[in-house]
């Protein structure tokens, strides 16, 4: 099975015209950037595995790739997390619902172990049946996908007008902003991104664990994302973005970035950009009823 080129189209936002690369529609399951970042494990040639093993939040979008990916392979997921909240395991929704529907097995170990689930795991021997991946997808594992997405960007660009290229993502771990930054600098585009978890130095911290000195460029404006809280200005730009553009964006990510974006553009001159859509709507089932819920 071969997952790719996705389609690019076209948009205009707040006065800014780009292109959208529609990563969210790489496969009904797995699709977005941990499609991309986990591609290799689908054609990975291992007759001893039987069981992929993760770890995150309960209500990650790398669960449900993840549960994806198993489901593709015929394989197992075990899926560890700190701790279930009470009205998830009751109220299964989003990313959750849909990975236990794609039978992962979803475990909760805070209470077994007395320690971080991170420093459990990475201490754990694995058996030659089953298959460890980093939390978020945060591996070299990722290269390779995130290769396919550049040149599947190259190719196209190749049909277009010769212009000044921005491609922008927003970050988590920023791995797939650094591999991308690494496979497009040599054509001289430049890959823009920002912090949504841990801000700018946690960020550069990740990159230069991948072993890389060549960064992205960051866009950011001082002061500190909080992963997964509420922002009201970001819910009302995420509206925004989806009335203009009939498109259906991220909300835990895309927002900050179109914030950044949206100061920065104006900075700019004659250049044309490249927005990757990187999947994960389906985690707005659960973000929506929090936002609406404070609304209220
Ligand atoms: C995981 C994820 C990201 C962050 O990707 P990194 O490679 O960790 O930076 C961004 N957007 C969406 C929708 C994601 O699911």
């Amino acid at each position: 099975m071969k997952l790719q080129h996705s389609p690019i189209t076209c948009h205009q936002f707040e006065q800014i015209d780009f292109y959208l690369k529609r990563d969210d529609l790489l496969h009904p399951q797995f699709s977005g950037n941990k499609a991309r970042k986990f591609m290799s494990l689908l054609s990975l040639a291992n007759a001893d595995i039987d069981t992929l093993v993760g770890h995150g939040s309960p209500q990650a979008n790398s669960l449900y790739s993840m549960a994806a990916l198993a489901n593709l392979r015929g394989w197992k997921l075990d899926f560890y997390v700190d701790h279930i909240p009470s009205w998830l395991s009751q109220n299964p929704i989003g990313n959750y619902r849909a990975a236990l529907a794609l039978g992962a097995n979803i475990i909760a170990t805070r209470p077994t172990y007395g320690c971080s689930v991170a420093d459990y795991l990475t201490q754990q021997q694995w058996l030659p049946n089953q298959l460890f991946v980093p939390e978020g997808g945060r591996s070299p594992i990722a290269q390779s996908g995130v290769n396919q997405l550049a040149q599947e960007i190259l190719a196209w660009m190749a049909n277009q007008p010769s212009a000044n290229w921005v491609v922008a993502l927003p970050s988590g771990t920023g791995t797939t902003a650094l591999y991308l930054h690494q496979a497009l600098k040599q054509h001289h585009i430049e890959v823009v991104t920002c912090a949504c978890v841990g801000g700018d130095d946690y960020l550069r911290e990740q990159w230069l664990s991948l072993g890389e000195q060549s960064h992205p460029t960051i866009l950011s404006n001082g002061t500190k994302h909080q992963f997964g809280h509420l922002y009201p200005e970001q819910y009302d730009l995420w509206q925004k973005l989806g009335d203009q553009t009939e498109v259906e964006f991220e909300l835990l990510y895309d927002p900050l970035m179109w914030q950044r974006l949206l100061e920065w553009w104006p900075t700019q001159t004659d250049r044309q950009l490249l927005y990757i859509h990187q999947g994960g709507i389906l985690g707005n089932e659960s973000m929506l009823p929090r936002y609406r819920r404070q609304r209220n």
